[in-house]
């Protein structure tokens, strides 16, 4: 029997993205598809959701949702079975989806996030005509507070599962916010929504949750230390029962290099000779030297998490290694900065694109020879699964998802044919700067380095079996509330 499942976020691709969540939220229905699991996915109706819509309906219609008027619509976009909350005054903003052009968060985050959960509850219980869920599955801070509204209200006894995809993101607010949450009395507290004396979105999802899950095994474990924990490696290890680790996958038809119309030359494992023509058309594109020195490429946030600090004190050690960078990303912006400032000082060696852009994001995948990933922690990662896809060998640090995903190409590995990457740790300067040597050097052999891309063109990258896990995980849940 088919099951049917609520999936609910802030992001969804190709509607709305700012990082890997939004990939994950685009690519699980199709995958979880096969396994006999219809999924409708709830997110905001952000302008560039709206756009998008054509034709929707409307299933229902909210006088005032946290006193503004709302509706909830229902349209099929890009294969995707899509709720919209269009809700004016929370989400038909200019700027980001949390926070506006100069990046500072929108000061009623709690009352947007809380308007989608609530909705989300309210679907749960049954407020949509002709559709109810059998289960819900909420992803981050934004949708956590789905499972306390249901834990507190009608919809009880409905399975829910909440999806860590960054435990760095907790959205943390005031204790004032508490009494115009809607939520009874008794959800404050320890047990509750209750967070250090304030209020913990993803923390109240967390204790009312039927299952927790992380984007990778690995991360499961970490966060239950407190080096990665958050602050919440206390709770986490109270319900470690309740916790799995299933890793993501890629959609397989958008990342796909033997297909992709976003770079030059589409090529496989068996023609690795043209990716040449990628290499060429990345290095132009970035005014880059046109040679066969190891190219580098990252595309991340620019943030402390991923390192990007240990990387701009590397920069000087690639270049003199004869490595050459190219870099596209955001963030920080001293980080910003001082790669630009970099790439001022070793022009032709070193280029960074500061912004966003998916197609120039194919584009690196497919021409970079290595992908350097040397983030402090990292709940799963997806660049280097692209990059294992496209042949750009992943150069990460051994944690979360990536330590999952790559496997180290030494001596042991590399004589059997299973070397995929380079993993290093710690994250430090030191590793990282060691890391960027094996490549270079292992980059040398030629016939070596390709056998390494072609074992990393193999690897499994799909959503196949995580969302068998997925299902199965959703059917265990059902039976133990039947
Ligand atoms: P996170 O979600 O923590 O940012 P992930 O590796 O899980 O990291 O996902 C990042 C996603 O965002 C990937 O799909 C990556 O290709 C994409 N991405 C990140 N920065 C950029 C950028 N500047 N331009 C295009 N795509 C980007």
């Amino acid at each position: 029997m088919t099951m049917k499942l609520l999936s609910v976020a802030s992001e969804i691709y190709p509607l709305i993205k700012t990082g890997g969540l939004a990939d994950v939220v685009g690519a699980l229905p199709a995958a979880l598809a096969p396994q006999g699991v219809a999924t409708r996915t709830l997110v905001p109706g952000y302008p560039s959701v709206l756009a998008r819509l054509g034709k929707a309906k409307t299933l229902r219609r909210y006088d005032a949702l946290f006193g503004e008027a709302a509706a909830v619509l229902a349209a099929q976009v890009e294969g995707l079975d899509l709720l919209v909350l269009d809700a004016p005054a929370f989400f038909a903003r200019e700027g980001g989806p949390y926070g506006g052009p100069g990046g500072t968060d929108w000061s009623d985050n709690w009352r947007r996030f809380a308007a989608l959960s609530r909705v989300a509850a309210d679907i749960a219980e049954g407020g949509l005509k002709g559709w109810r869920p059998d289960i819900v599955h909420v992803h981050d801070w934004q949708a956590a507070l789905t499972a306390a509204y249901m834990r507190f209200g009608p919809a009880h006894a409905v399975p829910r599962l909440v999806t860590i995809h960054n435990l760095a993101f907790q959205g943390r607010f005031g204790a004032d916010i508490f009494p115009a949450l809607g939520l009874p009395p008794e959800a404050w507290g320890v047990d509750g929504v209750e967070y250090y004396g304030g209020v913990g979105y993803l923390k109240a999802g967390l204790v009312s949750a039927d299952a927790i899950t992380t984007v990778s095994p690995t991360y499961a474990q970490e966060i239950r230390s407190p080096v990665h924990g958050m602050g919440l490696d206390g709770l986490i290890n109270g319900r470690v029962d309740r916790l799995h680790g299933i890793l993501n996958g890629v959609d397989t038809d958008i990342w796909n290099p033997a297909e992709d119309p976003l770079i030059a030359r589409r090529f496989s494992g068996r023609a690795l000779g043209a990716r040449a023509a990628n290499r060429r058309a990345l290095e132009k594109a970035f005014g880059l030297d046109q040679d066969d020195a190891p190219l580098f490429v990252i595309v991340s946030r620019l943030t402390w998490q991923k390192g990007m600090d240990l990387m701009i004190e590397a920069l000087d050690h690639l270049v003199g290694l004869g490595g050459k960078l190219a870099l596209l990303g955001s963030g920080d912006h001293p980080l910003e900065g001082a790669f630009l400032a970099a790439a001022d000082r070793h022009r032709g060696r070193i280029a960074a694109r500061i912004g966003y852009d998916e197609p120039l994001s194919h584009l690196m995948q497919a021409g970079g020879d290595a992908i350097l990933i040397p983030s402090r922690f990292e709940p799963c990662g997806l660049t280097q699964l692209y990059g294992l896809r496209y042949g750009c060998l992943p150069v990460v640090a051994r944690v979360g998802g990536l330590a999952d995903t790559v496997i180290d190409a030494n001596e042991a590995a590399v004589s059997a044919g299973a070397a995929t990457g380079i993993v290093f740790a710690p994250s430090d300067p030191l590793a990282l700067h060691g890391a960027i040597g094996r490549a270079v050097a292992l980059h040398r052999d030629r016939t070596a380095w390709q056998a390494m891309q072609r074992a990393a063109m193999r690897a499994d990258v799909s959503w196949r079996q995580s969302a068998a896990r997925y299902a199965a995980l959703y059917r265990s849940l059902l039976a133990e509330a039947a």
